[in-house]
């Protein structure tokens, strides 16, 4: 019988859980509101209930050798304890995932960041392959960071390395959610990308990007802002053109420190493929010292919404 195992994944808005075998192969998938407001506990259930529905769907077609669970938030990876999550998910801080989810299946578990899963997962069967130094960043609500290093995670001292959303990139910026002024993530996330163009609009600019959603700010999204840059409006190639400068500027920041042979850029922004990538890419050689960028990959993630659940079940079958 195959030997297979099911990946969670745990993120503010939702819960993403499957079976992948042994091949990192995506079996069944299935995907559940988080209720985060709720609390953790209550959310600890769904993810019970949902690692139950996923083992009784694939008892006939393998062996279920552990569980993977990826989780938004600062992790132990060693203990599988979240060490610090922010209030996206009140009550996970502390939360004993490994304890618990084993005490619940009695099978090994393996905990892991999400960010962390999402290298895992595009190394072992995604854009890293074949790569032993590089970084994954993922765009949204912030900015996720992972370091690989010598192929594996370089977890650092306390497990908590890669928060490259972090990192200031102008000391006099906006105020973060962290405390510090102008993080990295505050001109990097998709959520700066789309406050930029909602401020723009609301002070009296004209955009494209109205029309295209109908008058209505709140269905504005990165993919909107960069459709109204194809087709000429000149607001959204302004700030198209800005973000792509902040975002190269912190990763030539990146660069310079860890000198990674590849950048992977993950998050549902890449659905944009080269549009994002291509013009990031020009921006980060023509900052970046040369050496740094010579046989350097910058590559969108292959895996979309999968590299987490199938990065976090990887140690499972080493
Ligand atoms: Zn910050």
């Amino acid at each position: 019988m195959e030997n297979l195992a099911i990946g969670i994944d745990i993120g503010g808005t939702n819960i993403k859980g499957g079976v992948i075998s042994s091949r990192g192969e995506v079996i069944i998938s299935d995907k559940i509101s988080t209720q985060a407001k709720k609390g953790f506990s209550h959310t600890f259930l769904l993810v019970r209930e949902l690692i139950g529905k996923l083992i009784a769907g694939s008892a006939d077609m393998g062996r279920i050798c552990g569980i993977g669970c990826a989780t938004a938030g600062q992790v132990d990876h060693r203990l599988g304890k979240v060490v610090f999550a922010t209030d996206n998910l009140p009550g996970l801080s502390g939360f004993q995932l490994k304890n618990e989810i084993h005490e619940a299946f009695n099978l090994p578990v393996a905990v892991e960041n999400d960010v962390n899963a999402v290298a895992l997962g595009e190394h072992w069967m995604g854009a890293a392959a074949g790569l032993e130094d590089f970084i994954c960043l993922t765009l949204g609500t912030g900015v996720g960071g992972a370091i690989f290093r010598n192929g594996s995670i370089d977890y650092g001292a306390a497990d908590i390395s890669g928060e490259f959303g972090h990192f200031s990139i102008n000391f006099d910026g906006p105020l973060c959610n962290c405390g510090n002024k102008g993080c990295f993530e505050q001109y990097g996330s998709v959520t700066a990308l789309i406050q930029q163009m909602r401020q723009s609009l609301a002070e009296g600019e004209k955009s494209l990007v109205s029309d295209l959603v109908k008058g209505d700010p709140q269905k504005i999204n990165g993919e909107v802002i960069f459709e109204a840059k194809e087709l000429g409006d000149a607001l959204a190639s302004a700030i198209v053109d800005d973000y792509i400068l902040h975002l190269s500027l912190g990763i030539v920041g990146l660069l310079h420190i860890l000198n990674p042979g590849g950048v992977i850029i993950g998050g549902g922004i890449t659905r944009l493929g080269e549009k994002l990538i291509g013009p990031l890419t020009q921006n980060i050689i023509k900052r970046a010292m040369p050496k740094f960028t010579e046989n350097l990959l910058i590559k969108n993630a292959r895996l979309g919404d999968n590299a987490g659940i199938i990065g976090v079940v990887r140690r499972l079958f080493i």
